[in-house]
């Protein structure tokens, strides 16, 4: 039955810019027929498209004991890959856009739930544009649309617990300078010489973040990068504007504006050193990271059920978002994070039952 639900999930194409309303209509009925209570959430994305989170419960109520996540909506996939869409098994894999992130999570979660009768209350928690930045989980946390006790977060992690992960952040810096013919620099100022002197006051901020570790972590600091810059117009014109991204992963013990603030002290410094100085900073981003307490009830169950040991990792999840409705929160789910978002993305068999069967155990033992 997994693999069949599986395929119907694989079959459906649900990457991240259409609408997400038939793969959750699927997802429904399957809910209904396990006598689960269901309700959307949907809203307009950015391009007018209709999104929707889904979430099914088997009491009526809104605070839960656990939640299990999963996100419908996949990257896209080469239009060339003809399994993309059509579930095929080969050597104990089975191979689709989707298959691991995060449809095979998905399909267990529905499976577990066939075999199980909770008698406390149990959500499944479907949402959309978890790709593209974490949308429609985000928009659960801010309307405080369940409260959950506990939540299992599905993403590929070959099965190992995740029991904290780091922050995203990003910011584009806009540096201004005044235009002026590079053979008399003293009529202008060359926004990309100011820009390179905060990039090495970001090097600087980037080595003093060491100082602050979480050991659980690799790298255990909170790094930051400068992705793109651009600058100038022409190489014999000081330039007048120069841009650059800055993003940062803030480990979950420090707040993503302890970068901020590092940052806007070294720009108050140049404007001291050099009254002219101007620069914006529109910080796009802030995603918290999470963590949840090694000794926690969850930690260990799913610690003995998949017989592995917690670990971190340094990307973004939804389980932040979860924290948010007042959970603890584990990020497990079966297939590799390195096979994900490629061509020839595939979850193995086996893990893809066994996650079933640790989802049906966790569900035993919280509800
Ligand atoms: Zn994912």
């Amino acid at each position: 039955m997994i693999k069949e639900i599986l395929a119907d999930l694989v079959r459906i194409d649900s990457v991240s810019n259409r609408s997400n309303e038939e793969i959750v209509n699927y997802i429904e009925k399957r809910c209904q027929k396990l006598h689960l209570m269901t309700g959307f959430v949907p809203y307009i994305d950015q391009h007018l498209v209709q999104k929707f989170n889904l979430i099914a419960v088997t009491h009526r109520t809104d605070k839960v004991e656990l939640a299990l996540v999963g996100h419908t909506d996949t990257v896209p996939y080469d239009p060339n890959w003809t399994e993309a869409t059509n579930l095929t098994e080969r050597d104990g894999k089975l191979y689709g856009r989707g298959a691991c992130d995060t449809k095979g999570f998905i399909a267990a979660a529905l499976t577990a739930l066939a075999t199980t009768k909770p008698q406390k209350p149990l959500a499944l928690v479907f949402t959309a544009d978890e790709e593209i930045g974490l949308v429609g989980a985000k928009m659960l946390a801010e309307n405080q649309a369940l409260r959950v006790r506990y939540s299992i977060v599905g993403e590929p992690t070959s099965l190992k617990p995740i029991r904290a992960g780091k922050g995203y952040s990003l910011a584009e810096v806009i540096v201004k300078g005044r235009e002026a013919h590079s053979a008399y620099p003293a009529l202008g100022a060359s926004a990309v010489f100011r820009a390179a002197r905060l990039i090495n006051r970001l090097e600087s901020i980037g080595a003093q973040l060491r100082q602050d570790q979480h050991p659980a972590f690799d790298p255990p600091y909170t790094t930051l990068n400068i992705g793109l810059i651009h600058g100038g117009s022409a190489k014999n014109v000081l330039a007048g504007e120069c841009r650059f991204t800055l993003e940062w992963r803030p480990i979950p013990t420090q707040s993503s504006d302890h970068v901020l603030d590092l940052f806007n002290a070294a720009i108050a410094e140049e404007m001291q050193a050099d009254p002219d100085f101007r620069c914006e900073v529109n910080a796009s981003r802030q995603d918290t990271g999470f963590e949840t307490s090694p000794d926690s009830p969850l930690v260990q169950l799913l610690e003995k059920a998949s017989g592995k040991q917690a670990g971190t990792v340094a990307f973004g999840t939804e389980a932040a978002q979860m924290m948010a409705l007042g959970s603890e929160a584990v990020v497990i789910g079966p297939g590799d994070i390195r096979e994900a978002h490629r061509t020839g993305e595939f979850v193995p068999v086996d893990e893809l039952e066994r996650c079933a069967d640790i989802l049906r155990q966790s569900i035993q033992q919280l509800c």
